[in-house]
């Protein structure tokens, strides 16, 4: 019998950077993603299945009825949840997974899975966020205003996450949270002395 895997939940706010820290920590280690379901458009390049499960506003509606999510929320207007049942099937099998979600989400994770350990990316400052978030011109200026605004509350929650990584720079973000996860891996709770 194998150990179950650990649960990580990495998050923080929009454009804070976690998907390009996330990348990095994913060259280094291997990682389960959870690949999540959105209502939101694809944007250019994402596929579906690859990058996110697409649903109509119904059939996300649908699955939460069917208690499919391990969590859900709505972020900018959009939908989003991770699927419980390839989360568990991973951890199951001992390995390790990890959500990139937002932060309601991943404050949900905590009620329902007090042992998911949960980190918080943070910016080097508020400013900086703003600048991150603009430049990535990937949103309509209206979403970026909608985005930063969610994103001062956001930051006020840092404090409740089991970890904090200010991301100053790429490399030594991922280096702090591939030694959270390997920190984790060592916790006496979860290692069994032969
Ligand atoms: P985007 O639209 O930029 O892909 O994602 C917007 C936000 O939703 C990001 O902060 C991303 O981490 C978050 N997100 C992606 N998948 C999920 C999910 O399954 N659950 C929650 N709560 N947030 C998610």
């Amino acid at each position: 019998m194998h150990e179950r895997g650990i649960l990580f939940v990495l998050t923080g706010p929009s454009g804070v950077g976690k998907g390009t820290v996330l990348k990095e920590v994913r060259g280094q280690r291997e990682l389960y993603l959870s690949i999540s379901a959105t209502t939101r458009q694809p944007r250019p390049g994402e596929q579906d299945g690859v990058h996110y499960f697409f649903l109509t506003r119904e059939q996300f509606e649908k699955k939460v009825a069917e208690n499919g999510f391990l969590e859900h929320a709505e972020f900018s207007g959009n939908c989003y949840g991770t699927p419980a049942a390839p989360v568990d099937a991973q951890l199951d099998a001992g390995h390790d997974v990890l959500l990139e979600i937002e932060v309601q989400g991943a404050m949900q994770v905590h009620q329902k899975r007090p042992d998911a350990v949960r980190i918080f990316i943070a910016p080097p400052s508020f400013d900086e966020l703003e600048r991150r978030l603009v430049g990535r011109g990937t949103e309509q200026p209206e979403v970026v205003r909608r985005r930063l605004e969610t994103a001062r509350h956001e930051l006020t929650m840092a404090e409740q996450f089991d970890y904090i990584v200010v991301n100053n720079t790429v490399e030594q973000a991922a280096a702090d949270v591939l030694a959270i996860l390997r920190a984790e891996k060592c916790r006496a709770a979860r290692v069994q002395v032969k």
